[in-house]
């Protein structure tokens, strides 16, 4: 990665270097916070309940970026390990992009967790057949661009009897809220954007590739086409996000 600092001292480069990765975390922050009002966390925390995570397990991360959902895997496998026992779970961060790893290196927050983070493409993921027991992707799925190739890539990674996640934002199947969220979305988030981050295209473009994003019953069946069995969802927020789900048998 070319960062430009060739010609900055030495001493200055840790802070420099530091500083670019403190505003990409912000803005991705800032946007997910922006289009869902900050409730992301609480859908994250959704997503934890319905996943149930175990001591032990092998968990994937997909487009996992700053390594939110995985912390969060591990420590509720914790808690379920302080009743009953069991090895730590193990989280795999997989991102695409390097900056968006290193943005979420955070000694203080990784601390006694067993994380680790990869570079790599969702539609081609670097590791064996069947080595995880749970792949999740949070608000990844809707930027890759072959999602039927990814979902097989999910699909194959994962072992006998795993289970899939994908959280994604989704299409409210009320009519009114659908109008209204479509109104806030086109109207308040650009220009909150420019605002904030300096930004308006990005935000413009997040709002149009969340209008793009297929349906949920049309989601569900490229999951099923994948191989998954026991496929379904369950909206959040009437339905601004949603969580699919599926199981390898
Ligand atoms: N999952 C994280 C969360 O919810 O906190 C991050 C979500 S962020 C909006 C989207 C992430 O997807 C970015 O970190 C981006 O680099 C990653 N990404 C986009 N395309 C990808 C691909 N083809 N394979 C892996 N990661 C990808």
């Amino acid at each position: 990665i070319d960062f430009g600092f060739e010609n900055i001292p030495e001493s200055q480069k840790a802070s420099r270097v530091r500083g670019v990765f403190d505003s990409v975390a912000k803005n991705y922050d800032l946007m997910n916070d922006a289009m869902s009002l900050g409730i992301h966390r609480v859908w994250k925390n959704m997503t934890m309940a319905k996943l149930n995570p175990q001591p032990g397990e092998r968990h994937l991360d997909v487009a996992g970026g700053t390594g939110d959902l995985a912390r969060r895997f591990i420590r509720a496998a914790d808690d379920v390990r302080l009743r009953r026992g069991g090895e730590p779970a193990q989280s795999v961060i997989c991102d695409i992009n390097a900056e968006m790893l290193l943005a979420g290196v955070n000694a203080s927050k990784d601390a006694g967790l067993n994380l680790s983070r990869i570079c790599g493409d969702a539609q081609a993921l670097p590791f064996p057949d069947e080595s995880f027991d749970v792949v999740t992707i949070a608000f990844g799925i809707r930027n890759v661009t072959d999602r039927s190739l990814a979902l097989r890539e999910f699909y194959r990674v994962l072992k006998p009897g795993g289970r899939l996640a994908v959280l994604e934002f989704s299409t409210p199947p009320t009519q009114w809220l659908r109008k209204f969220y479509d109104s806030y979305s086109f109207a308040v988030i650009p220009p909150m954007g420019q605002l904030l981050a300096n930004d308006r295209d990005s935000y413009q473009y997040l709002v149009e590739s969340i209008r793009r994003f297929p349906k949920q019953a049309q989601f569900a069946k490229l999951v099923e086409e994948a191989g998954f069995s026991r496929v379904g969802w369950d909206d959040y927020s009437g339905g601004i996000a949603a969580l699919h789900t599926g199981w390898k048998v």
